[in-house]
């Protein structure tokens, strides 16, 4: 008897959120730093980036696969990459902790 198989979810609903971002369409640069971008001007760039995301209807979707891909740049959901940084190794310390607190259960 053979083994059930899971397969992927289809592609077009994995990303189908991407096409309701309010980002499409926009010029990407405000999004990802330029070469040698630093300081005030990235923090700008940046702050400019999250007012679009924090409009934006799947916000939450995109930080999620963000954070979840460990995308290493730009301002997805509104976070910049070590924003980001942070909360992956918040959510896997969580997801750890919770592990050991299972098997200590039982
Ligand atoms: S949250 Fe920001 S980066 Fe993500 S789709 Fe919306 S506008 Fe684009």
């Amino acid at each position: 008897m053979s083994k059930p198989v899971r397969l992927p979810e289809p592609v077009t609903t994995t990303w189908e959120w991407q096409m309701h971002g309010l980002c499409r369409g926009m010029d990407s640069a405000v999004f990802f730093h330029p070469e040698g971008e630093r300081g005030h001007k990235r923090a700008a760039r940046e702050e400019q980036a999250k007012r679009v995301c924090a409009q934006c209807p799947v916000l939450q979707r995109c930080r999620e696969y963000a954070v979840t891909a460990g995308e290493p740049y730009g301002v997805w959901g509104g976070m910049s990459a070590p924003e980001r940084m942070v909360a992956e190794s918040v959510t896997e310390r969580m997801l750890a902790e919770s592990i050991q607190d299972n098997r200590a259960i039982g």
